[in-house]
């Protein structure tokens, strides 16, 4: 069988069984926007409009669309081995895959992280690094440490432990929360640091936030502390120089793990392989997920050091040590994506890129300083976050008409509140991103 014996798809078909995520679904399907192929940097709708990617799909195409050696790497795969257990059983390439991981795992500066759990998603790696915390403390004789402290405007996906640590309004008021959780303030101050050039300079003090909940609830019941270095889904928000590095000393001082969300940042996006690399700050625990695969295969990994990962190998050999998993942990043709999406990112040098382009990025949102509505602009890496002043009692609606319009006038954006973010593949090219420039300052 080939492709070409393949039933064709339809281009248009019904929406109503699809209970869209994340999407007003009545709004949507009013005026739908349906992508149908994509290929480097551009998608095609279906009624063959092409659209710039400005946000690598959901910030996870970091190598481009359309590549044409994962998708052989993937057949292969499928071919010859499409599933089997890692329970008790297991298969070379999912070692093969941590292997290469732990080649590249983030450091900090330090020994890497090459300890790795497989996940599917940002959430479940979220969660696994939640329990494994949790499970460490009491590994290493600390049971009483049962809180987790996360920080306002975080974003940890959206399960139970993510939506709890986490400090998005909207994804916490509909449901309950988990016990035993409390938030650093955010460091996102427009008054001091709007359209600051790199990292904003005031608010490396806020890391202290730690050692006020420290003295609220005390050392001895505190597990971890988990942030975003870079903020991405909450509005680009990023760490004040200085404050990454405090909140590890804060943390190191009492025995609490320091725990890096880099299901963005991670493979990368901020101009190093990860954000812990490039701000020099040696997490315990780093969570991956997206461009692990260059989103073509539901993947996530947690990193751990091997601190954390060989206080769990003391006890009885016959006892698993950490009793959690999925039934696609490293499913192996996702490994195969992630594999050849790392041969990409090497040969490419992919995971370096964003700090080459810097200039051009640069230049794209130079006209938006002093433009009516914008309050603020926000870059680093290969991303980009533009506020808007939001419209009187209608929070949000400002960005979402750019977004409406930027994709009429041909390129995706993402907007969170009134805040719009880029993050195109880092393959895209110095006049692609002026393109995506042009198109962006003329919406707004
Ligand atoms: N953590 C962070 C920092 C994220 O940005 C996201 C998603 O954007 C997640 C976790 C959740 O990832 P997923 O949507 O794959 O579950």
């Amino acid at each position: 069988m080939t492709i070409a014996d393949l039933p064709q798809r339809p281009n248009a078909p019904s929406l109503d069984a699809f209970w869209m995520p994340f999407t007003p679904n009545r709004r949507f399907k009013a005026d739908p926007r349906l992508l149908a192929s994509a290929k480097g940097v551009r998608y095609e709708t279906v009624d063959g409009k092409s659209v710039l990617d400005g946000t690598s799909g959901l910030w996870c195409v970091n190598a481009g669309h359309g590549r044409e050696e994962i998708a052989t790497a993937v057949e292969r795969q499928l071919r010859t081995l499409d599933f089997a257990p890692t329970f008790n059983v297991c298969h070379p390439i999912a070692f093969e895959f941590a292997e290469r991981l732990a080649e590249i795992a983030p450091s900090g500066g330090g020994e890497k992280l090459d300890r790795v759990f497989f996940t599917n998603s940002g959430s479940e790696s979220v969660e696994t690094a939640l329990k494994i915390a949790f499970a460490y403390q009491r590994a290493i004789g600390q049971g009483t440490r049962t809180r987790v402290i996360g920080r306002e405007r975080g974003y940890h996906g959206v399960n139970f432990g993510g939506v709890s640590v986490g400090g998005m309004l909207n994804n916490r008021r509909m449901f309950p929360t988990l016990p035993g959780v409390d938030h650093l303030r955010h460091t996102h101050d427009i008054a001091k640091n709007a359209f600051s050039d790199g990292l904003p300079e005031h608010g490396a003090e806020l890391a202290d936030d730690l050692e006020r909940l420290v003295q609220l609830h005390g050392a001895e019941t505190i597990a971890a502390v988990i942030v975003e270095p870079m903020a991405g889904s909450t509005g680009v928000l990023l760490p004040p120089k200085g404050y990454l590095k405090r909140l590890r000393e804060i943390a190191t001082r009492h025995g609490i793990l320091l725990i890096f969300d880099e299901v963005i940042s991670g493979f990368g996006r901020l101009g190093a392989p990860f954000a812990s690399d490039l701000f020099g700050v040696r997490p315990d625990i780093v969570t991956t997920a997206k461009a692990i695969t260059n989103g073509v295969m539901p993947m996530g990994a947690v990193f751990a050091t091997r601190e954390v990962h060989n206080a769990f190998m003391t006890g009885p050999e016959a006892m698993i040590e950490l009793f959690h998993g999925y039934t696609y942990s490293g499913h192996p043709v996702a490994c195969a994506a992630g594999l050849a999406t790392l041969d990409i990112y090497e040969r490419e040098g992919l995971l370096t890129r964003a700090a080459s382009l810097e200039t051009a990025w640069a230049k794209a949102w130079e006209g938006l300083k002093g433009a009516r509505n914008v309050i603020d602009v926000r870059r680093f890496g290969l991303v980009v976050g533009i506020e808007l002043a939001p419209r009187e009692g209608a929070p949000g609606e400002r960005a979402y008409d750019a977004f409406t319009e930027a994709f009429r006038r041909g390129l995706l954006v993402r907007v969170t509140g009134d805040v719009i973010a880029l993050s195109p593949p880092l393959i895209v090219e110095p006049e692609e991103i002026a393109e995506i420039g042009s198109i962006l300052t003329g919406v707004i």
